[in-house]
């Protein structure tokens, strides 16, 4: 791959950037902002981008949180937006689930490690499910359970997927269960492979490390269905009619969001130095992806005007 190009300070480059592009995909968390931290001049750089009739799209790995809840947090911070700008790797994980795998009636169910962003996106996809945010699975194992899960006698025989997402509850029995239903042909999915999340200036287990249980268990691989998997991509594309020569990717962490729009075979890639990765990161020569264009942050966008 070529050097990234520097955006920062330069008129020309930048205007030329926004031109060559119809739609922003944008990753939130890092981009947009950190936790609950908006940072300066987000709102006014979308602003700014939606004038010259660019669309802005959000595509975030964050399973914890359905679409809706996003429009209330964008719209919270002074980003104007509704649920169609929105798209979540819990969203992505019900739609993959409800139309690509389509699983046989009498085994659709599916057995959720997550949160209830994962819990409204399959039900908003009438997807059936079990698990989740249940208190049924919010306890210590004991040895009936054991007994029950080994005969099958506790198991749903209709469970056909097992959905890992980050799961802030996750206990030996829900794992325990997970992994019975995968050691009985569930398939294996997970909203997003993320290793870490960024909270308060730190790094705390993701949905990537969650599901590391299941896979060493089972000796299986998840199929990931957030960012950088090009099944997200294909959603996006279908759902939004995107040109992929025309998008732009947008984001903080290379082996996901700029993976995701290289493998994507975006027009472009923008990586800012506001998340977790930071530019020594594709300077490495086995970077795992190296984006198109940097910027120090996204509101560096606005010294185009
Ligand atoms: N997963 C969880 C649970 C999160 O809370 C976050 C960030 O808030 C992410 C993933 C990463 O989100 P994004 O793709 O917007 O950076
Ligand atoms: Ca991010």
């Amino acid at each position: 791959a070529s050097t990234p190009q520097y955006l920062t300070g330069d008129k020309a480059a930048l205007n030329a950037f926004i031109d060559k592009f119809d739609t922003f995909l944008f990753d939130c968390d890092g981009v947009l902002w950190s936790g609950d931290h908006l940072f300066d001049g987000v709102p006014e750089t979308l602003e700014l981008l939606r004038s010259r009739g660019k669309r802005t799209i959000f595509v975030t790995n964050n399973s914890t949180k359905s679409r809706q809840e996003y429009v209330k947090k964008l719209n919270g911070l002074g980003i104007p937006s509704d649920v169609e700008d929105v798209f979540g790797s819990a969203y992505s994980s019900a739609v993959y689930i409800s139309r690509i795998l389509k699983l046989p009636p009498g085994k659709n169910k599916v057995f959720v490690i997550g949160e209830a962003g994962v819990e409204t996106e399959l039900a908003s996809e009438g997807v059936p499910f079990i698990g989740g945010t249940d208190d049924k699975f919010r306890r210590d194992i004991t040895p009936a359970d054991f007994q029950g899960i080994a005969d099958g006698s506790t198991l749903d025989p209709e469970v056909g997927a097992v959905l890992c997402g980050l799961d802030f509850h996750i206990n030996y029995l829900k794992l325990a269960h997970g992994l019975h239903y995968l050691r009985r042909g569930a398939r294996f999915l997970a909203t997003n492979t993320d290793s870490t999340l960024p909270m308060h200036h730190d790094l705390f287990l993701g949905a990537g490390s969650v599901m590391i249980p299941l896979a060493n268990a089972s000796g299986q691989t998840p199929l990931e269905l957030g960012k950088p998997s090009q099944a997200m991509m294909d959603a996006v594309e279908g759902k939004f009619q995107l040109d992929r020569s025309r998008t732009c990717m947008i984001g903080d962490r290379l082996n996901t969001d700029i993976k995701f729009g290289v493998e994507g075979k975006l027009g472009g890639t923008l990586h800012v130095q506001t998340g977790v990765d930071k530019k020594e990161a594709w300077q490495k020569p086995d970077a795992v992806a190296v984006p198109s264009y940097y910027v120090d942050q996204l509101s560096d966008l606005r010294q185009a005007v």
